[in-house]
């Protein structure tokens, strides 16, 4: 059945390959981004896929850009949380906006999405949540306590509204990504990447579209038993 589908970040990297799966698989897609108008424009124009500016940090604007999607495309029924970002450093050098600035998108914009959608899943008794956290939460990371953290916070707020969900219809699973080919990994220095990929078991990165399948399973029928799981697509790198 055809649903409505927001995927936040959607218009590029993770997201695009995500808001793409689920367009194919005939569910009305709404892209979500921050302020990069350009790849945005250019994204609708390749897709037909409508896409919607706002900060998932920002309660309130989350809040209105929901009930703008629910009036204006129709009630929504999966939500993709994969708006992220990375300020990286050690400790003695992270500032504390670093700090909040990573919490406050990558966590923050999960309670901000399902505060606006979760009630009406269940009312509707049906839902689909997606989180995007990362091997960084699972394993930690040098130079990331913020985004580790902020990653790690996913897969428990996971766990927890799973429980809430569950009798209701409503799934709710994190994905676990590896070291994914995308402009976040382009920004690690090459040296660094040269060394993460040598400790990748399948000796390459992944690809956006291996994460984006992987989450359309989980917005399928087919994955109604699957509820609090963490879906790791990381090429054998982290195991357990
Ligand atoms: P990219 O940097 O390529 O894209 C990030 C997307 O998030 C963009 O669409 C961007 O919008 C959007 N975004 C950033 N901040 C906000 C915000 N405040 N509000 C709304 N949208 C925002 O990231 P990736 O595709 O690489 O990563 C996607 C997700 O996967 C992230 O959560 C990341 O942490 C996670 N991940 C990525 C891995 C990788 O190897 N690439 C590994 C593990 C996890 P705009 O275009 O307007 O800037």
């Amino acid at each position: 059945m055809a649903r409505v589908a927001i995927v936040t970040g959607g218009t590029r990297g993770i997201g695009k390959a995500v808001s793409l799966a689920l367009h194919e698989r005939g569910h009305t897609v709404v892209a979500n981004y921050a302020g990069n108008e350009e790849k945005a424009l250019a994204f609708t124009a390749e897709t037909g896929i409508p896409a919607y500016r706002w900060d998932v940090g920002d309660h309130e604007a989350t809040q209105e850009s929901c009930a703008r999607i629910a009036a204006e495309i129709g009630p929504i029924d999966i939500v993709i949380n994969n708006a992220g970002i990375t300020r990286d450093g050690v400790l003695q050098r992270m500032s504390f906006d670093d700090w909040n600035d990573v919490m406050r998108i990558n966590l923050g914009g999960c309670f901000n999405t399902a505060k606006a959608t979760f009630a009406g899943m269940r009312e509707r008794g049906w839902g689909r949540i997606v989180n995007i956290g990362s091997i960084n939460g699972q394993a930690g990371q040098y130079g990331q306590v913020n985004y580790a953290a902020a990653k790690s916070g996913i897969h428990g707020f996971t766990k927890a509204l799973a429980q809430e969900g569950a009798k209701y219809g409503v799934t709710v699973n994190a994905i676990a990504p590896g070291y994914i080919d995308t402009d976040m990994v382009a920004a690690v220095p090459a040296p660094v990447l040269e060394k993460i990929v040598a400790k990748i078991p399948v000796g390459r990165l992944g690809s956006a579209y291996e994460i984006a399948r992987g989450c359309a399973f989980l917005c399928s029928e087919n994955a109604a038993f699957v509820t609090g799981s963490t879906l790791s697509i990381n090429g054998g790198q982290h195991m357990y």
